[in-house]
Formats: C-alpha cells, sequence, structure tokens
C-alpha cells in the first residue's frame, strides 16, 4: 500500500477514536495537523506547489514563507516503521548496495524512492546538522531524482565566525530557493513564520521545564509527539496553538499530581528512541519507569532576535535538535548529559545504539565514562535498529531491560530504608 495513504489512514483514525474517547485536545490536534502534513505532501503537485525533500534540521520556516512544501522524509521514514512492515524497502535499498551499516532509515528512505511509493521532490534539501549520513544519502537521492540539489553546511563551533558563516548559508539557500522555483521571499512572510515558530518553541521550552517536577507530568510519548511537530511545522500558526494546549495541559497535570505513586524511576534517554512496539509504556507499566527528559527534546534556553529572522534561525539550528552535543566536542555532550541527570533529578540512562548511527554509537563509551564519574548514575547501553524490529525486537529489548529495572528497584528500595 501506498505508504503515505496508510500513514494518513493511521493518523485520521487515531484522531477520531482519540477524540470519542479520551478528552485531550492536544493529542486529537497532533493526529489531525499530522495527517494535515502528509496531505500536503501528496497534494503538493496538484496545487502546484514545489515539493522539497527535506532532511532532518532543515530549517523548514523559510520553506513554509516561500509556499514550499518541505517534507522531511528520514522522520517519515521513523512514522512508517511505527505502523508497518518496511522489510520491502530495507532490501530495496540493499539490492541499491547501500551497506548494512547504513542507517536504515535512510535506507528506508531510498528504499521507498526506489519503489516509487512516494511522490518524487522538485528539489532535494539538506543540512549537515547533526546526522553525518544524511549528505551521502541525499547524495544517492540526487542522483535517483536528477533534479536541484542544495547542502547546507554547519560550522563545528559556537564563535560569531560560524554564527556568521550559517547565516550567510541560510542566505545562500534562500536565492537557491528563488532560482529554482522562481518564488519570491516575502520579507513581512518570513517574519511572520519566524514569529509563529518562536511562539511555538517558548511553549516547547515551558513542557521542559514542567518535566522537572515530580512527578513529571509529560510522558515520553507525548514528548516524541511534541518533538515531532516542533521539527516538522514550526512557523505554522496551527503548530504554535497544538503547543499552548500543550503547555495548559501539562500545567494541569502538574498542579494535580496525579501520577505520584506509579513514577517510581526517572529516566534519561540517550539519542534516539524507539518508534515500534510498546516499550515505553510496558517501563511506565511494569516498572514505574518514565523517561522524564531525552537528547531530542533537550535545549539550551536561548532563543535568537525573532525581528531578525537571519539570527532567529541561525541561533535557532545552534541550539535546538542535539546539535550542541553533536556538533560540538564530546564535552559538550558529557556536560549538557551531567546537567540533564542533576536539572531533572534522573535515576538512571538508557542509551539507545542504533545500529548504523555512527556519531550516536561513537559517543556512547564517553558519555557513559563522564556520568560515572560526575554522578555515578546507573547506565545502559542498549543495542537496536530503530527501522528495523527483525534486528532487536520489542520483546528482545524489554527482555534486556528486565534484569536493569529489577536493579533499579533494589536501588531505590535500598534508599528507602536507609532514608
Ligand atoms: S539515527 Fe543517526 S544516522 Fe540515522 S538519521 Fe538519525 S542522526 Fe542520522
Amino acid at each position: 500500500m501506498d505508504p503515505l495513504a496508510l500513514m494518513i489512514g493511521k493518523l485520521q483514525h487515531r484522531a477520531q477514536i482519540t477524540r470519542e474517547a479520551f478528552p485531550h485536545r492536544n493529542v486529537v490536534s497532533y493526529f489531525e495537523l499530522m495527517a494535515g502534513y502528509l496531505q500536503q505532501v501528496c497534494s503538493a503537485g496538484r496545487q502546484g506547489l514545489p515539493l522539497a525533500w527535506v532532511g532532518l534540521f532543515t530549517p523548514v520556516e523559510i520553506f513554509y514563507a516561500m509556499g514550499i512544501v518541505p517534507f522531511v522524509v528520514e522522520y517519515f521514514a521513523m512514522l512508517l516503521v511505527s505502523e508497518t512492515d518496511c522489510t520491502p524497502y530495507l532490501d530495496a535499498a540493499a539490492g541499491y548496495g547501500l551497506p548494512a551499516d547504513t542507517c536504515s532509515l535512510h535506507k528506508l528512505v531510498m528504499g521507498m524512492a526506489l519503489k516509487k511509493a512516494l511522490p518524487p521532490p522538485d528539489l532535494l534539501i539538506t543540512t549537515a546538522q547533526t546526522c553525518d549520513t544524511t549528505l551521502k544519502s541525499f547524495e544517492c537521492l540526487q542522483n535517483h531524482y536528477g533534479c536541484a540539489t542544495f547542502f547546507i553546511d554547519f560550522p563545528y563551533a559556537d564563535t560569531t565566525a560560524a554564527f556568521a558563516y550559517y547565516r550567510d548559508e541560510l542566505k545562500a539557500l534562500m536565492a537557491f530557493l528563488t532560482s529554482t522555483t522562481g518564488r519570491i521571499l516575502e520579507p513581512s512572510r518570513l517574519e511572520s513564520t519566524v514569529r509563529a515558530s518562536y511562539v511555538a518553541g517558548r511553549h516547547f521550552h515551558r513542557i521542559n521545564q514542567l518535566k522537572r517536577r515530580v512527578p513529571a507530568p509529560v510522558s515520553f510519548r507525548e514528548a516524541l509527539r511534541h518533538f515531532g511537530l516542533h521539527l516538522l511545522m514550526p512557523g505554522l500558526a496551527a503548530c504554535s496553538d497544538y503547543f499552548a494546549m500543550a503547555v495548559q495541559e501539562a500545567e494541569r497535570r502538574a498542579e494535580d499530581n496525579h501520577s505520584r505513586a506509579r513514577q517510581r524511576h526517572r529516566l534519561l534517554w540517550l539519542y534516539v528512541p524507539v518508534p515500534f512496539g510498546r516499550l515505553y509504556e510496558w517501563m511506565e507499566r511494569s516498572h514505574g519507569a518514565y523517561v522524564v527528559m531525552d537528547t531530542m527534546s533537550y535545549s539550551a534556553d536561548s532563543t535568537g532576535d525573532f525581528r531578525d529572522p537571519l539570527d532567529y534561525l541561525t541561533r535557532k539550528a545552534f541550539d535546538q535538535f542535539i546539535t550542541a552535543q553533536f556538533c560540538r566536542p564530546i564535552e559538550t555532550f558529557q556536560q549538557d548529559v551531567i546537567r540533564m541527570i542533576r536539572e531533572y533529578r534522573i535515576d538512571a540512562c538508557i542509551y539507545l545504539a542504533h545500529i548504523g548511527c555512527k556519531q550516536g554509537c561513537g559517543a556512547i563509551s564517553m558519555v557513559k565514562a563522564a556520568v560515572r564519574d560526575a554522578c555515578a548514575v546507573p547506565f545502559l547501553t542498549l543495542n537496536c535498529d530503530i527501522a528495523d524490529p527483525t534486528v532487536v525486537s520489542d520483546r528482545q529489548l524489554q527482555e534486556r531491560l528486565e534484569g536493569f529495572m529489577e536493579m533499579l528497584d533494589l536501588h531505590r528500595e535500598d534508599r528507602e530504608v536507609l532514608g
């Protein structure tokens, strides 16, 4: 089945059953927004709008302001894994020659391209921010589709010169988009899009602050939904409205304290989440173990000046979406992890070693050593392939975690006995 149609159907069905059974408007809104986003991807050609396939962390605000539809393909691959068996696409990518140890999200994207399962792009744009693999994988897509392609370079530092360099990259991106699509970027349109992105970002940050409460008022599943919208739709008014509702809901729950007894262990999830199966619900239900913070959600509390759109988009790129952890020296990542452990009163860390993610796996031993030296919080490395449950299944992940959870239970009982 057409993967976009499959996902749209699933999301619309979820919106409907959630509306009937569950009072939280922001959850319904998430499913509706995500379905609407994918419908826009499907209908871009019919509406005469250019369709750009973009890599993770591409500044999509610029595309929205220009009436170009930005389709974040790696994120779509992750959504699809949560809903269906993607083996045919992985097989197609292997047949094309992508090595087995390539990140499977990129293999999935290439597989869908080869099998003509997605609307073809008019443009391809990606960024060197955080993900190494994306540059090569977009080169393969460029070879396949032969369409205009732009790579945004990202500096390995946070200095004034690096800031100016990235600002110039954004200017070059805007010039590229105008020259390839003929669309003009109206300054007022960019300003209003960036203002909406700023509002959503402030709400996102407020939710992160609320997660410091004990018990944390936001589940990991919700945090992942927030991350998805923050990544795909910043700059759209509907996205800002969603976050306003999500903040209200989190504040209400923080006042309620309703889940205090159930939250026995506060976990920090390091790096990418497991999209398939029900691992997080199992951890919460069976062990009272809640992921209260994760590297995808964590960001510095800084924002550029939204009245200067380029300044805002540059600061955002430097401070959000695991950029600080993966585009700077390892010490930045280590210090951020220690900060998260302290600020969010973390009992244990779980680091997902996703096969194929070179930068994610390469950092594990150094982060683990820093945690051991600074605060001796238990640290588990969990091997997995996030887009291929045939490598390690949901059941096997639970079995692997069972012993770790028992150890956390014993730790907690000891602490309670010792006062
Ligand atoms: S898991 Fe790693 S390699 Fe794969 S898309 Fe994410 S950052 Fe890139």
